[in-house]
């Protein structure tokens, strides 16, 4: 398994375990069950009996996790919920009913974190800033100096940009989310290393899995290679969407690449469109 899934893995089985998950059991094909079944019947057990011997909550998690790829016009959606069939095969209780986490919950969570080595030399966590219920949510790579002085992503001459952009597709910042994939500054703006990137990232997953946005836009290739594992170079990706769990990813240059490269920042107002484009066809 490489390391985006398995990093994946670990946010979706951190999520199940919020919701007092506490065993997780890969879903066999029906024949392998049905075999399974038989042979503990063939012992005198009934079937019920030999799967819920520890008496603990169960649930059965999809180990598959999408290869990221080019959206079709009617995306394959990944199941990331126990189906009620399996569930009732386990004799599990089903789990408890609560609303989804909140950001506030997986702020508190975060709380001062010192899970990785940027924890020492930041100011402030940026945790996020934004509409909760975004139906467009931003990810950069990781605060800058202005960002971790006021602990807000994008409040710098990029962010500037970023803002300007935004109500070039006649939105406002308020109405977007914007987070990094890193929340705490990397020393001299470095991009984040990879076991920065597995400390936090995870709690960029739940960030998702509460907003449930309809377009994600990755801003630069930290986020791209986080969210979708595309080792090619961005510029050969920028401008396509993507599957990514039950949302979309569109790939865009970072706007601190358009202030070095401003001859750029016409390809990046085209994907803005695009942006456009995509939320107007999905009101
Ligand atoms: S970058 Fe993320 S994981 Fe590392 S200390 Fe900051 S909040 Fe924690």
């Amino acid at each position: 398994m490489d390391d985006r899934l398995k990093s994946e893995l670990a946010a979706w089985l951190e999520f199940y375990r919020d919701l007092g998950l506490g065993e997780f059991y890969r879903r066999e094909p029906e024949a392998r069950i049905e075999m399974r079944k038989s042979k503990i019947e063939n012992r005198g057990q009934s079937a019920t009996e030999a799967f819920t011997t520890s008496g603990k909550r169960a649930a059965v998690l999809p180990i598959a996790i999408p290869e990221p790829r080019v959206a079709s016009p009617e995306p394959r959606v990944p199941v990331i919920t126990p189906p009620p069939a399996a569930l009732s095969l386990f004799e599990a209780p089903p789990a408890p009913r609560r609303e989804r986490e909140t950001l506030d919950e997986i702020q508190q969570d975060l709380g001062d974190c010192q899970r990785c080595k940027l924890a020492p030399t930041r100011n402030k966590i940026v945790f996020g800033q934004g509409d909760p219920h975004a139906a467009l949510v931003f990810i950069g790579e990781g605060p800058g100096a202005d960002e971790d002085e006021q602990g807000l992503p994008f409040v710098g001459r990029a962010g500037k940009l970023l803002n300007r952009m935004i109500q070039s597709i006649d939105m406002k910042r308020e109405e977007v989310y914007i987070c990094n994939i890193v929340k705490c500054r990397p020393p001299a703006n470095r991009t984040p290393e990879k076991d920065e990137v597995e400390a936090c990232s995870p709690f960029l997953f739940r960030q998702i899995q509460a907003i449930q946005p309809k377009l994600i836009c990755c801003l630069g290739a930290p986020a791209m290679k986080t969210l979708l594992g595309i080792k090619e170079g961005i510029t050969r990706v920028r401008g396509q969407i993507f599957d990514f769990a039950s949302t979309k990813v569109l790939v865009a240059y970072h706007p601190a690449y358009i202030l070095r490269n401003p001859r750029e920042e016409k390809t990046l107002r085209e994907d803005f469109e695009k942006i456009r484009e995509f939320l107007k066809a999905r009101p």
